[in-house]
């Protein structure tokens, strides 16, 4: 491709990706916490100020106000630019690996839903049912973009899904209590429709050694001794669909 037309993509993705990014992180804070999504416009929880786009830019309203509100000067969390930052950086990786156009606006929303799962799981336990869905969706995007098998995808969901409800039956069986949310087994499902049949094994055994060096940091962090397992299967994920598209 040419210098200029590459150059302006990067530059379309990345203005997508801050504006995803933004809506990610009222995303992450919302769904788990059963607020209102879509009606409800952004305030400022300290004076209850309602935030106009000046105070809505991503990253740069953080940066230029020093972390604090407009308004009231309360501190507003770090957690809003970073998780911009990251969703950013996610587009502009999803371009530079995908196949396509197509694919790459499939991958990058696949990562935005990602972080959002992440957040939301690292605080309130939850991966949110609305996001899970988008992703089982989006997978038909990216199934239908890359050419990959459709057997091959419905047949990857299914036993995702089995196995995610073998493996939290199994624990319950032996240990009396649940180890494994449904939350998780229905994420074990949309990993499976996005990395199909074969990609499977390699998925499970990537995110068997994410969550447990996880699991000791959680617990070297004195946080306890459950600890949330959605972190570990996103970032699997992630990396298996990064990995095989790096070294196709
Ligand atoms: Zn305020």
């Amino acid at each position: 491709m040419d210098l200029l037309p590459t150059l302006f993509l990067y530059v379309v993705f990345a203005l997508y990706g801050l504006a995803t990014g933004s809506l990610a992180g009222a995303l992450s804070y919302r769904l788990p916490r059963r607020q209102p999504v879509i009606l409800d416009r952004s305030r400022c929880p300290v004076c209850g100020t309602t935030l106009n786009a000046i105070d809505l830019i991503p990253v740069f309203t953080w940066l230029f106000t020093k972390g604090h509100c407009r308004h009231c000067q309360a501190k507003v969390s770090a957690r809003y630019p970073l998780i911009e930052l990251a969703v950013t950086a996610l587009f502009l990786l999803a371009l530079a690996l995908a196949p396509n156009l197509w694919a790459a606006a499939a991958l990058a929303y696949l990562g935005a839903g990602l972080v959002v799962l992440i957040v939301s799981d690292l605080e309130m336990r939850i991966l949110p049912d609305p996001i899970q869905a988008g992703l089982a969706l989006l997978a038909l995007l990216w199934t239908g973009v890359t050419g990959a098998n459709w057997l091959d995808m419905a047949l990857g969901g299914a036993l995702g899904l089995a196995i995610g409800l073998l493996l939290r039956g199994g624990y319950f069986r032996l240990k009396g209590r649940h180890g494994l949310g449904m939350g998780d087994v229905k994420f074990l499902g949309v990993a499976g429709l996005w990395l199909g049949l074969e990609g499977l094994p390699g998925f499970w055994l990537a995110s068997g050694v994410l969550g447990i060096c996880f699991g000791l940091a959680w617990r070297l962090a004195g946080r306890g001794q459950a600890f949330p397992f959605g972190p570990s299967l996103a970032a699997a994920l992630l990396l298996m669909l990064f990995l095989s598209l790096a070294t196709r």
